[in-house]
């Protein structure tokens, strides 16, 4: 039989890297926990209100978004909708060879990775630099974010200073000072030769068409500072009904991503320069993306759209723990990839099934999301969904000779009463192969059949 991919990820995966993703994780984790508990006296509350603003958000999408597009062209914004990725793709390099662009610079985008944009505006021969550090490390190595928040989980500082020095940024130097410095003295050329900033949107109020934008490095404000053009890239998911909810959500956002009490920079985005704001791009477009988005709303696991992409379900994951983020085949890792990946893969739902099983369904994840989606429930889903349109399922034994004796009373109530056979012959001493590499990885416990149904009785009498 053959092992779940992700568990075979998680088997061959080197130990340093294993351990510093574990680590950074759990310290996320307790960071979050620490603040959130410190300063809300009832934090589940708030994670409530979060995914109820976000459902409605979503429930409404087609109101707001329409909204969205005249509050922003009322600030004087191009509005574009790109229905798939390469649409989105398309519309970018339009923008771009219309203005006889060249340089672009980039802030950090999840849709950008999820449209492969840096690959489509190398073949259009515009060269993009990714300015988030983190990204730009993984872009000079040819290497893919393996968390959504922070891309280099899987790194350490002597594996990028072994790339700056690749890259002729320096000799070879490991302290964290010197690698930013250094980083921050290549960046600013970058900067102030680009024709266009690209960046993604965290949220876009339909309210006042004001666009939201958050980092920790301030390099989205540098990247809208010197070029004439700014594009920004935003699922169309991350409309929210009006600036106000905004309290709610950037409170949970930054104490859920990386235990601050607000991120650090947090940028209000109201249109391209005016003659009473000369400062900024001259021109400002704004791409709404669908990319399945509008089949997953139509379908039953549509709460993944609440989604604000804070990490904090990844952090808490004990298989993203072991398995880190490469594990799971797409640009989003973690419990949250492993709902999303499969529904934005469309007609290749198939490739992806198996993301969903990469879970014990121990709900932490629901736990600590800020916006409250029931994670465990749309992963039972989506693997109802996989055993329907008969996916691979590897790692699974046949389940057949125990739906047979669960679903038989006579059977069942025979089986509660071989306490003493069962245990007597543990499964993994039985001669069945496809059985075996399953219950490898699984301790299965004395069997206590028929106590609770002797206890009930025992009550009943009483
Ligand atoms: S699913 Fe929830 S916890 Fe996970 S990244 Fe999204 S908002 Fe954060």
């Amino acid at each position: 039989m053959a092992e779940q991919k992700v568990e075979l990820f998680a088997r061959r995966l080197d130990h340093g890297v294993q351990k510093a993703v574990h680590n950074n994780s759990a310290a996320g984790t307790e960071k979050r926990y620490n603040v959130l508990g410190t300063d809300y006296s009832a934090p589940d509350d708030l994670r409530r209100l979060a995914g109820q603003i976000r459902q409605h958000s979503i429930e409404y999408l087609d109101t707001y978004l329409e909204q969205a597009e005249q509050s922003l062209k009322r600030q004087g914004a191009h509005v574009h909708f790109a229905v798939t990725a390469d649409d989105a793709c398309r519309a970018v390099s339009d923008i771009l060879q219309k203005a006889g662009a060249k340089k672009v610079v980039k802030s950090k985008s999840m849709i950008s990775e999820e449209i492969h944009l840096n690959d489509h505006l190398g073949t259009m021969g515009i060269e993009s630099v990714e300015t988030d550090l983190g990204e730009y490390i993984i872009q000079i190595d040819g290497d893919h974010p393996s968390h959504i928040v922070k891309p280099i989980i899987h790194k350490n500082r002597r594996d990028i200073a072994k790339s700056f020095e690749r890259e002729g940024l320096g000799d070879y130097n490991d302290d964290p000072e010197t690698i930013t410095r250094r980083a921050r003295v290549f960046m600013r050329d970058k900067y102030l030769q680009a024709d266009a900033g690209i960046t993604g949107a965290n949220f876009v109020s339909a309210e006042s068409g004001r666009l939201v934008l958050v980092t920790n490095e301030g390099n989205s404000r540098f990247c809208l500072a010197a070029p004439k053009i700014h594009i920004a890239l935003v699922g169309i998911e991350k409309v929210i009904p009006s600036d106000a909810d905004l309290a709610v959500l950037l409170n949970l956002l930054g104490r859920s991503a990386t235990g601050q009490q607000l991120t650090v920079y947090t940028e209000f985005i109201n249109g391209p320069a005016r003659t009473d704001r000369p400062s900024g791009p001259q021109e400002m477009h704004v791409i709404f993306v669908d990319n399945q988005r509008s089949e997953i709303l139509a379908s039953d696991c549509r709460e993944i759209l609440r989604c604000i992409r804070c990490g904090a379900c990844l952090n808490v994951c004990p298989v993203y723990r072991q398995a880190s983020g490469h594990a799971y085949r797409s640009v989003y890792p973690g419990p949250l990839g492993a709902v999303l990946s499969p529904l934005l893969a469309g007609k290749k739902f198939k490739e992806l099934a198996d993301l969903p099983k990469a879970s014990s369904l121990c709900g932490a994840c629901n736990e600590v999301c800020p916006v409250d989606i029931p994670i465990p429930d749309l992963l039972l889903k989506l693997r109802n969904r996989g055993h329907q349109e008969h996916a691979p399922s590897p790692g699974t034994p046949p389940m057949g000779a125990f739906a047979k004796l669960a679903s038989s009373p006579m059977l069942w109530r025979f089986a509660m009463k071989s306490n003493k056979v069962m245990n007597l012959v543990p499964l993994e001493k039985l001669p069945l192969p496809y059985l075996q590499p399953w219950l490898k990885t699984r301790t299965l416990p004395t069997w206590r059949g028929g106590e609770f149904r002797s206890w009930m009785k025992s009550r009943h009498k009483k």
